[in-house]
Formats: C-alpha cells, structure tokens, sequence
C-alpha cells in the first residue's frame, strides 16, 4: 500500500502530514506494510527542507521532518501510489488535472479520513505558529481515520455466510424470522466482500442493527447483514472531541463510556437500544436531545458498488425520526461509521420531563445519563423482559389550525407547538384517551403504563401486530381525526 500526500509547494502541510503519518503508522504497528511520501503541486521549493516554522512545530509533538525534501507531483505517482491525497481544494483540482485516465488511485482530499468531507487543510505559510498547531491537529485526526481504513485493507476478507439463520431473537419484538442468509461482517473489506457477492448472487440485502426498530417478516429472503464495526477512538480538535464510532457498536455502551470520560452532547439518549449504525436512519432523539445535534458526518458504503464515501450531517437531512436513509439512500447504502461532535464544556439539557427535578446540583454527563436511564426503566418495558420495539407510532405532527381546533376540545392535550406552524401532539396520550391504555388483542397489546408501546406476549407474528396496530389507529382517527404514523420500519414489505 502506497500513500502519497500533496500540498502547494511540499514545504508545510505535505511534509507535516507525511512525518506524521509515519509515525501513526509506527504506533499501528504498519509501518512496514505501508510506503509514504510528499510532494507539491508546484515547483518553487523544489529541493528544498520543510519550513523552519513546520519542522518546529512538528518536533514540539516528537516528529522530526529535517531529512524530507521537497519534490514536485508527476502523472507517474498516479500509478505508482494506491492513495494521493491533497491538503485542500486548489490542491485537488490540480492532481484531477494531472491524473491519467488508466490510473486507479483513491485521489481526494485528506480530511476526508477526518469525517470532514470536503474540509481542507489551510495554508499555514503567511500566519503565524498557531497555523501551523491547527495544521498538525487537523492532519493528526485525518491520520488516525486513515490508519483505520488500512488496517481495514490489510485484513484477509472473509464472508462468514451463514445459511437459514433465525432471527427470532435478533429483534426485540421477537417476531419469528427466518433469514436464508446472515453474515455480520468485522471490517469494510468483509463487508464489502459480503454485499459484492449479494450481488452477483442477486440477493436482496436487508440491514440489521439490534432490531429494536424493525418489523421483520416471517421469512427474510437474501442476506441478512449486521455490520459488526465495533471499534471506536477519540481525536480532538479546536475545543472538541470528536468520537469517531463504527456502525456495530452498541450505542448505550458509547453513551455511557463518553459520559464517563465527562464529555457533553449524548447523555441524555442513554439507554436507547440498538446500534450507533442504525442511529441515523431515524435521527434517535429522547430528552430533548436529537443525534443530530451532535452529529457531524456519516460514512457509508453503497451496497451496489461497494463505493465508501462521507456525507455531511447538512447531507443526511435530518428531521423528527427521519433522515435520508429513510428517503433517497433507503436500501442503497449502509452506514458503516459516525463521527459525532462533544464537548467538556458542561452543557446540561435538563428542559425535557422531570430530569431538572432529578438532578439537585450542577451534575456530570454521567449523572444525567443516569437519570435519564432510571426514568426510562421507571417508565418503558425492557424488551428482554416483555417484547416491543419502543414507541410503536410517532409523535403526529399536525397543522397549527388542527391543533387549536382539537385544544378548544380537549384543552388538556399536550401540545408542542413548532416553529413551521406544525404542532407535535403526544400519540401515547392520544392512544390513552381513546381507553386503549393496557389492552389486548390476542398475541399483542398496549403496554398498561405506557400507551405508545405495543407489546407482544408471545405466539404472535408481523401480520397479527399490523392488525393490532391497525384497528389503534384506526380508534385514534375517528376519535381526533389525527393518522398515526408506525416508528418500526417495515422489513422487506
Ligand atoms: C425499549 C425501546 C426504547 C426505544 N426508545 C427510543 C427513543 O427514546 N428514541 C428513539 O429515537 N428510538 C427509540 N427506540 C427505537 C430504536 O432503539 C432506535 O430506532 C434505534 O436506533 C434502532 O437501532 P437498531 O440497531 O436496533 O436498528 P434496527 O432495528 O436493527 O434497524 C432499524 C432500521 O435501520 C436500518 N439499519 C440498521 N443498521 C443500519 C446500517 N448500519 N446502515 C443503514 N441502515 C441500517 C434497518 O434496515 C432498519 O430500517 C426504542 C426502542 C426500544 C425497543
């Protein structure tokens, strides 16, 4: 594996990154697998050491660039290295230009390995030393993204299919289900080997998190694939930590260990079940809190092509429990990785139910995320214990004009007005007042405190708890005119 990374003149950035690098690569026990080197795009410094301001700042941190030297980038390093990456986007455009047609190299920027796609690198050439710390930082992230994506490369791929799997209990309603295919693969190569041979086969691929948010049908044909990315890492950068998390990781595990480190911005979506992969798909929220307020790009992987590639959070289209993988990339991509944005300056949200009333002093993330799971087991059924996927409808958003209708009606309703002239109303409460709150229809039924969840006793399967859902809906609509929207996505419909 060769990488080559490039800059204006090869005398700050690139070298800076190369030195580095090296070292990661060293620390990743890669170094002898992966080749290295810099270069610019342009021919003034030719020849020359790396700056006296890059070499200082970069011995500060342990790295000495005194033996580098500068040349200049050639249509031949096309062939020769598997990954050129520029610094920013001037860069870019002038190894684009300088690409041969047969060449196969990853060309891109490389804060792309950041989880900043399309962010550059600044030149530090006409400020001052703080330039040149902000380079080294945002190079040292970039760096640490990168060594992940090689390691991945260096692995042997294997599929590990297993054939008639039952998934049963890989979902927490426990609807019986038949998979003719599962794989959970380790690393993006295994995945990538996984959905490349789906795809040959013809297979359909259905992705699977924890199965806390799906409707699984009685037979799953194709390949059933759980990514198993269960590696995550911090890198800091201007004031903020950023946790970079793979899609198989267990999102409670990472909520609690980032509040045990005290860093601010997920604690209160403790206890949320399921995996950090699946986490965007509906934009988790609970407390007040969405992921999106924290989330800053998302990787994936095209499951036609095997394609890995970054979206922003601007990309991903966030709103109430929707995202874009529930619009124009549902069932084209997996998301294979997050990098979410905390902080450790304290920033309690304790707005939302009776958190405040909990929490008497100043508290610590891991306070919060405590309270929060404390009220949650207070108030929902652990699916380990009674089956139900959570809040099976969502919140109806309605018009301003409907909602005022129904409160001179109801003038109890609870009500959360927004700003675009929709109001949010409570589907438990809703559920509730129509005297549904505990009952049950054969397999499935409403939970007796908890009226947005439905719970399944056992013996039933996808159809019986459509049917259930169904008639739920139906009594809220005649009752206040509002359609109740299902929150589990319906699998292989
Ligand atoms: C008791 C309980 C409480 C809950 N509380 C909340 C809550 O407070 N707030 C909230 O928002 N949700 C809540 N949920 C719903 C659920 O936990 C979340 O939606 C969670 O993100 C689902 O994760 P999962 O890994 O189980 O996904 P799954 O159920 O396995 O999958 C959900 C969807 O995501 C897709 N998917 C899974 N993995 C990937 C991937 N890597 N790439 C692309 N698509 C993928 C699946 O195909 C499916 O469409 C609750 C559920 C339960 C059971």
């Amino acid at each position: 594996m060769k990488v080559l990374f490039v800059c204006l003149g090869n005398i700050c950035r690139s070298p800076t990154a190369e030195g580095v690098f090296r070292r990661a690569l060293e620390q990743a026990g890669l170094a002898d697998k992966v080749e290295i080197d810099s270069c610019g795009v342009g021919s003034w410094h030719v020849g020359k050491a790396p700056d006296a301001r890059a070499q200082q700042a970069a011995l500060l941190r342990g790295i000495d660039l005194s033996d580098l030297c500068a040349r200049q980038l050639t249509e031949q390093d096309f062939n020769d290295f598997d990954y050129v990456l520029g610094m920013d986007q001037d860069n870019l455009r002038a190894m684009r230009d300088l690409k041969p047609a047969n060449s196969q190299a990853h060309v891109g920027l490389f804060l792309d390995f950041a989880g900043t796609p399309g962010a550059e690198v600044p030149d530090p050439y006409y400020g001052g030393d703080e330039g040149f710390e902000n380079v080294l930082n945002m190079i040292e992230a970039a760096s640490e993204g990168l060594i992940q994506q090689l390691k991945v490369g260096a692995e042997v791929v294997t599929l590990n299919l297993q054939a008639n799997v039952d998934l049963t209990h890989a979902n927490t309603l426990r609807l019986p289900c038949q998979a003719t295919h599962f794989a959970a693969p380790a690393t993006l190569s295994e995945l990538r080997a996984v959905l490349a041979h789906a795809h040959h086969q013809n297979w359909p691929v259905t992705l699977l998190g924890g199965g806390s948010n799906v409707l699984l049908p009685d037979k799953l044909s194709g390949v059933a694939v759980r990514p198993a990315l269960n590696q995550w890492w911090l890198t800091r950068r201007q004031g903020s930590v950023y946790v970079h998390v793979g899609a198989g990781v267990n999102w409670h595990s990472l909520v609690m260990a980032t509040a045990e480190l005290g860093l601010w911005g997920i604690e209160n979506l403790a206890l949320i079940p399921g995996s950090c992969g699946a986490a965007p798909v509906q934009n988790i929220g609970a407390y007040g809190v969405e992921l999106a307020d924290t989330l800053q790009a998302v990787q994936v992987m095209e499951l036609a092509t095997g394609r890995s590639y970054w979206l922003s959070a601007q990309e991903c289209a966030f709103g109430y429990r929707d995202s874009i993988f529930k619009g124009s990339l549902n069932g084209r991509v997996v998301i294979t990785q997050l990098v979410l944005r905390l902080s450790r300056v304290p920033a309690p949200q304790l707005d939302y139910g009776d958190l405040a009333a909990r929490l008497s002093h100043t508290p610590t993330p891991w306070e919060v995320a405590e309270a929060v799971c404390a009220i949650r087991r207070e108030k929902l059924p652990d699916p380990e214990v009674l089956a139900n996927a959570g809040s099976y409808f969502k919140n109806p958003l309605i018009k301003d004009a409907q909602a005022a209708q129904l409160l001179r009606e109801y003038p109890a309703m609870p009500h959360f007005p927004l700003k675009d002239g929709h109001t949010k109303l409570a589907a438990g409460w809703l559920i509730d007042q129509c005297g549904l709150k505990g009952m049950r229809d054969g397999a499935f039924g409403v939970h007796q405190h908890q009226a947005l969840v439905l719970v399944h006793f056992g013996g039933g399967d996808r159809q019986g708890l459509m049917n259930t859902a169904s008639y739920i809906a139906a009594q809220v609509e005649t009752r206040f005119g509002v359609r109740l929207e299902s929150e589990p996505r319906l699998i292989n419909a």
